[in-house]
């Protein structure tokens, strides 16, 4: 079994040869290759390059072929900086007065400067792990995600508990923009795109509104790409254990979990439905743990949501930069010690 086929299996539920892994590394490869977090973002060759010498370090089945969450939110006019040892950040929404909604457009991804790096990043990815077989997953902001950066987070929250009238619009465009964005990204070499929903936690909307202005827009970038012959994964950080019913009929193929959800919880209440990624805790265990803290813990995921495959080993958010390669090895040592299905 090759190491996309790997992933496929668990993806649609069943049991592969072992456990796969997406280790959930962006920026935390840039230092494999002395590059700094803005070349990482901006420079496709760079991304691609520090990629690959983590694989060969590792030998994981998922290239993470992710960018920040602010490509979405500067395509559409959101003013952002770029601090040159951090990631970019939005600092001024372009929608704080909300009556400005019908003048924006979503944007074109090959025509805009940020999408089009990330796209030229795919299209380099797919050919240099071709041969390898592995499994090339992009990535794109949720649509509430997207609305929080044009509105700022304090409107959005403060729309979403009022119902304004503009929400299904600004709703409308946030997923119009997304939904072209993973559909450019499929055509440049993604066989999975991962979906960032920060905002779409409960520390930002109760589940009913979940309900009502998260998942019917998840579900259409997940239907979206299923028509493409596309796999999606929706990381929403945070305990969604609350909401993990209304995460899993979007219709998305995998749930990358935090941290703060109990595996075994969520392999009981949804791993029939979809396929359950997670959760090592990036900071507890794999930034000041040691390489035997993250083998027993990543033993104890497989132990609670292994069973009978439909299971990726993930860390449970982002990779930060400081965590050392040595844990990082140590979770793909566990999972070829413990990860095995025959
Ligand atoms: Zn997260």
């Amino acid at each position: 079994m090759n190491p996309r086929e790997r992933v496929e299996e668990a993806l649609r539920l069943r049991q592969p040869d072992r456990v796969p892994v997406h280790p959930h590394i962006s920026r935390w490869a840039a230092k494999l290759t002395g590059s700094t977090v803005q070349d990482y973002y901006l420079k496709p060759e760079v991304m691609v390059q520090s990629q690959k010498t983590a694989w060969r370090l590792l030998g994981h089945e998922v290239v993470y072929i992710g960018s920040d969450i602010t490509v979405e939110a500067q395509a559409l006019g959101c003013q952002s900086s770029f601090p040159p040892q951090g990631p970019p950040m939005v600092v001024k929404p372009v929608l704080e007065d909300a009556a400005r909604l019908p003048s924006l457009k979503p944007p074109k991804p090959r025509e805009n400067r940020r999408m089009s790096l990330v796209l030229e990043a795919l299209r380099r990815a797919e050919e240099e792990f071709r041969k390898s077989e592995l499994m090339i997953c992009g990535d794109v902001v949720g649509p509430l995600t997207l609305a929080g950066y044009l509105r700022g987070a304090e409107n959005l929250v403060r729309d979403v508990a009022r119902s304004s009238s503009h929400l299904p619009a600004l709703l409308e465009l946030a997923t119009e923009t997304i939904v072209s964005y993973a559909e450019e990204q499929v055509e440049s070499g993604a066989h999975m795109v991962l979906i960032n929903d920060p905002m779409a936690s409960g520390s930002f909307v109760s589940p009913e509104h979940y309900r009502l202005y998260a998942a019917p827009y998840q579900r259409r970038i997940a239907s979206c790409l299923r028509e493409l012959g596309a796999y999606t994964m929706l990381h929403i950080c945070g305990n969604t254990s609350e909401r993990l019913g209304l995460m899993a009929e979007t219709g998305i193929h995998a749930l990358s979990l935090d941290a703060k959800v109990d595996l075994q919880f969520a392999k009981e209440t949804v791993g029939k439905k979809v396929c359950i990624a997670g959760n090592l805790d990036p900071v507890r265990v794999l930034m000041e743990g040691k390489p035997e803290d993250v083998k027993r813990e990543a033993a104890g995921a497989i132990e609670k949501a292994g069973g009978g495959g439909g299971f990726i080993l993930m860390p449970g958010c982002g990779v930060p930069e400081p965590v050392p390669a040595e844990n990082l090895k140590a979770m793909m040592d566990a999972v070829r010690a413990h990860g095995l299905y025959r």
